[in-house]
């Protein structure tokens, strides 16, 4: 018994863990039901855990002791996301598997679900070992799983629910593609991958017919030229037709000076002008018809290669005139399903142009932009090509550049569920404003959700097609399935995975036929984890446990984690409620110089070694005490053996003090309670202790309001500033007093001093639980009690 001379937060740690865990698997197993839950956002188990992820490690368990040690029982689950496109691509890679996705199929897809599975679980091991070195309390027995057959049959149930309100439909609509990984993505993977790309700036001519003029137009992606159908215009904009270089060109008003400067077209003179609802209608000769036969035969009907007046065109870019690709661009395939426009889209599943194409047959679409370019400038369409450097979306995982274009997929149409999206989110605590106005803004944008993936290990979307009468078949149980199997090759307890599933034949829904195969799609990993309060909870505990009351993630989760688990509560309860009623979103964690960390800077901190180096509890505290939760941290290791340590210091050598002092007097300050001063109290006495009720007031009030730094500095000042330089000095004058008179006021500064230290005990606990439990121990011979936080 007895505290060390020196304060060492390691030997500290290792004594305090085994106590830590222990009494976290007691709270478990204690009996009865639990009062609240943490749903844990599944970290994917593809990497190792980095300083990034220590922060929000540390605030959820912060608030999970700060909420057991206020008397309430937390139940705290781990979750890890164990499947979708991160893992797989993490799989495909270490087995080697470069190129096109059909290589996958022909090395099998049971050998990439068997690597999948065996990442998965490496990484789920170092992600077990960084919560216990942090002293996490996530229970990893009782963790979900994403990629779990319960879970999965649980996240159908949400399929179900869509279903029924009219939500999900599929179509064929432009979706954002990933060439490297042959899947579309949605619009919240899309937004998550901007980077500065360089792309052409291209003006080429197109021929009015029956007139002397051309069209000047604009596009960044040349190789869309192949799938044009319309120009567009704005109807209000002026359009002047000028004379330049012996020739007579159409161009936007606004634009007119700049880029007759950018496209050097010279000494040029207005010849007259047009308004662009007037040009409605106008048709144009396409420059490269001879190159696309197909495109040739389609512009020989009435509807294609025609001017249109729509107002989404920017007036303020390009020359005012831009091209419409319905096969390549989101916006186009609206204005040509409006005008009754035919989709032409030569594109395959690599992103290559097919045999329709013509002369690009074969290449992959971006590869085809200098082609379309150069025969552009042979027949004298070319009006000029540059480059500029613009923000451009890659994919979050591969980092390949995307491509939009026209693909089958099943979608959540959000508008169709009005404004309940947005109502439940309105009712939600975000405890800042600029958070809540970033999550509302994006929430009210209702895009419809891209939910299918063209990948293997997912959620398997359970409809099977009916060869025979062309019926849909939707199955949402592993029950449902069995019951309509004709034949059950891996028996009822087949795996809800591709391979398996498909191994499984069943019967259709209307006709009773048996030549049904399952569409070929697994879920957004998105839609996987987004089902979490649903699929990770019992119906039973569903009822008492949700809405959770507080959930916390990084501040990109407002297009990811936040935005699924509303859209999916919102479809699941069929009504405005989100399945969380509060939701901190916290910032980022840079480099010491404000940088993003990245593998390809070299300046990720990851988890392991940054534990390996430095004391949880300091670790800890330095992250909750830094800044305000939504602010970035600009993470510099450095700074941990400053502030951070020097509280933790300065209360351990308070404790040492008091334990000294106290035993040589002889006065048991174990039983040290509330209420008011004790006998003989003095005037620092007294202020003492009222600062102490101000502390508690502070952290508490820090704590509710999710102001965690605000509570982290209310305690750091008060050990440092109040009792370590202000009152222990004063005390201190007594020690060597022999007077009876003394010993009595000794005695009453023990017990201020004892009462002040085991507040702060319980007030440090949830940022620095080993040191606290160490401490409080050591110094007052008993454990921190369950429900040990202070009343204000
Ligand atoms: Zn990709
Ligand atoms: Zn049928």
């Amino acid at each position: 018994m007895g505290l060390d001379a020196r304060m060492d937060l390691r030997k500290i740690e290792l004594d305090a863990r085994p106590r830590l865990e222990a009494a976290r698997r007691e709270a478990a197993a204690a009996p009865g039901a639990p009062d609240t839950a943490i749903i844990e956002g599944p970290p994917t188990m593809n990497g190792e855990p980095h300083a990034g992820h220590v922060r929000g490690r540390v605030i959820k368990d912060m608030w999970y002791r700060y909420r057991t040690l206020r008397g309430e029982r937390v139940v705290y689950a781990a979750g890890w996301d164990a499947q979708g496109l991160p893992v797989e691509l993490q799989a495909q890679k270490e087995l080697g598997i470069e190129g096109p996705k059909s290589r996958i199929e022909e090395g099998g897809i049971e050998t990439l679900v068997a690597e999948c599975k065996r990442i998965v679980r490496e990484y789920h091991g170092r992600w077990v070992e960084v919560d216990r070195l942090l002293g996490v309390s996530a229970d990893d027995s009782a963790a979900y799983w994403t990629s779990s057959d319960e879970y999965i049959e649980r996240e159908w149930e949400v399929l179900r629910r869509a279903r029924e309100l009219g939500v999900l439909r599929d179509d064929h609509a432009v979706i954002a593609y990933c060439p490297g990984c042959q899947t579309s993505l949605s619009h919240a993977e899309v937004s998550q991958g901007y980077r500065e790309a360089t792309d052409p700036s291209l003006y080429y001519k197109a021929r009015l017919r029956g007139d002397r003029a051309s069209l000047v137009v604009w596009t960044t992606m040349p190789f869309t030229l192949v799938t044009d159908a319309l120009v567009a215009v704005h109807p209000d904009e002026e359009y002047c037709r000028i004379e330049a270089g012996g020739e007579e060109l159409i161009v936007g008003r606004t634009r007119l000076e700049a880029l007759a400067d950018e496209a050097r077209l010279g000494e040029f003179r207005v010849v007259s002008t047009v308004r662009g609802s007037e040009l409605e209608g106008a048709k144009y000769d396409h420059p490269l018809l001879d190159e696309v036969p197909e495109l040739a035969r389609l512009a020989g009907g009435e509807a294609y290669h025609t001017v249109v007046a729509e107002a989404f065109v920017d007036t303020g870019a390009g020359s005012g005139l831009v091209h419409i690709s319905p096969a390549n661009g989101e916006e186009d395939m609206a204005i040509a399903r409006r005008r009754g426009v035919e989709v032409f889209c030569p594109i395959d599943d690599a992103v290559r142009f097919t045999g329709d194409a013509g002369r690009y047959a074969g290449m992959f679409v971006r590869d085809a932009d200098a082609g379309v370019i150069e025969s552009l400038r042979e027949r004298g369409a070319l009006v000029a090509a540059r480059k500029i450097r613009h923000q451009y979306p890659h994919c979050w995982r591969s980092g390949d550049a995307l491509v939009w274009m026209a693909r089958r997929g099943w979608f959540y149409m959000l508008d169709r569920l009005g404004s309940m999206t947005v109502d439940a989110a309105a009712a939600v605590e975000y405890y800042y404003e600029q958070p809540r106005n970033r999550f509302l803004g994006i929430v009210s944008e209702r895009h419809p959700w891209c939910i299918s993936r063209e990948r293997y290990w997912g959620t398997p979307l359970p409809v099977w097609d009916c060869a025979s009468c062309g019926e849909k078949t939707w199955l949402h149980s592993r029950r449902e399935i069995v019951e309509a199997a004709e034949s059950l090759p891996d028996g009822e307890g087949f795996e809800l995975h591709m391979p398996w599933i498909d191994r499984i034949r069943v019967r259709c829904s209307s006709c009773g036929g048996t030549e049904t195969s399952r569409e070929r799609y697994v879920l957004d990993t998105w839609h996987n984890s987004g089902a979490a309060p649903h699929s990770s909870l019992g119906a039973g505990e569903r009822s008492r446990l949700l809405p959770a009351p507080f959930l916390t993630e990084g501040i990109d989760q407002t297009r990811g984690w936040a935005y699924t688990l509303l859209v999916e509560g919102v479809i699941l309860a069929g009504a405005p409620s989100a399945p969380y009623s509060s939701f901190l979103f916290q910032g980022h964690v840079l480099d010491r110089d404000g940088n993003k960390m990245s593998k390809s800077k070299g300046n990720v901190v990851g988890a392991r070694d940054l534990l390996g180096r430095q004391p949880a509890d300091l670790v800890r505290l330095y992250f909750l005490w830094k800044s305000n939760p939504i602010e970035p941290i600009n993470f510099d290791e450095r700074e941990l053996g400053t502030r951070p340590y020097q509280v933790l210091a300065t209360l351990y050598n308070l404790h040492a003090y008091l334990a000294q002092n106290s035993s040589y007097d002889g006065v048991d300050v174990s039983e040290a309670t509330g209420g008011g001063p004790p006998d003989g109290a003095s005037a620092p006495d007294r202020w003492a202790l009222s600062r102490l009720q101000r502390t508690v007031r502070a952290v508490t009030e820090g704590l509710d309001a999710c102001r965690i730094h605000e509570a982290a500095h209310a305690i750091e000042d008060y050990v440092i500033n109040d009792l370590s330089q202000a009152y222990v000095p004063m005390a201190r004058a007594d020690l060597w007093d022999e007077s009876d008179g003394a010993a009595a006021r000794r005695r009453a500064s023990y017990l201020v001093m004892a009462r002040a230290l085991r507040t702060v005990d319980a007030l440090l606990h949830p940022f620095c639980p080993h040191t606290t439990d160490h401490l409080h121990r050591e110094a007052f011979g008993r454990p921190l009690e369950a429900s040990a936080w202070p009343v204000a």
